[in-house]
């Protein structure tokens, strides 16, 4: 036996195996450690495949990760597109084209050119995009002058959003996070 590294020939046997069960060396010449398989065939095949497990984890890591900030970023999108904000208030237009903005900014700053094309295609859209908001604010207005307490048309407004929600939503999973 001789180091695989130096071919140095003295070299110390370690009292601990690899975790496969293959003794283990000490170089006395330069001190470095090898395996009864460092530098064999077999070795360097599984180097290649930790090597390249390596690589599609990480890989792996980044697609979750992209997809992660890209379906966070989405809801936000969405959540912009209702007419009512949580509490049953109609949301303004304004607000709402300047909340989509910031969320579309945030989407092209993953870089992808697919969802850069389709954030472009969103920002071409955006001047009559939020038009329904005016429509909103005429209806509101009528019911406004019902003589109904004004807790019940903001309760009747969220449940006409939730409903509005549950219908879009194609996949069942998403019907139980409809808002
Ligand atoms: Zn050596």
């Amino acid at each position: 036996m001789v180091c695989p590294h130096c071919s140095y020939s003295e070299i110390i046997t370690l009292k601990q195996r690899t975790t496969l069960g293959y003794e283990r060396f000490r170089c006395r010449c330069c001190g470095r450690r090898f395996n009864e398989r460092t530098g064999t065939p077999s070795d360097r095949v599984q180097q290649k495949r930790q090597v390249a497990c390596a690589k599609s984890t990480q890989a792996a890591k980044q697609a979750i990760t992209l997809y992660e900030d890209f379906s966070y970023l989405y809801r936000c999108v969405l959540a912009e597109l209702n007419v009512f904000d949580r509490y049953g208030n109609l949301r303004d237009r304004q607000q709402a084209e300047e909340g989509i903005k910031v969320c579309l900014a945030l989407i092209e700053q993953l870089k992808r050119n697919a969802i850069t094309e389709a954030v472009n295609k969103v920002r071409r859209t955006l001047p009559d995009l939020f038009h329904y908001l005016d429509v909103a604010k005429k209806v509101v207005d009528e019911f406004k002058a019902l003589p109904l307490p004004e807790e019940c048309l903001k309760a009747y407004f969220i449940a006409w959003q939730w409903g509005k929600a549950v219908r879009k939503a194609k996949k069942s999973d998403r019907k139980n996070t409809a808002q």
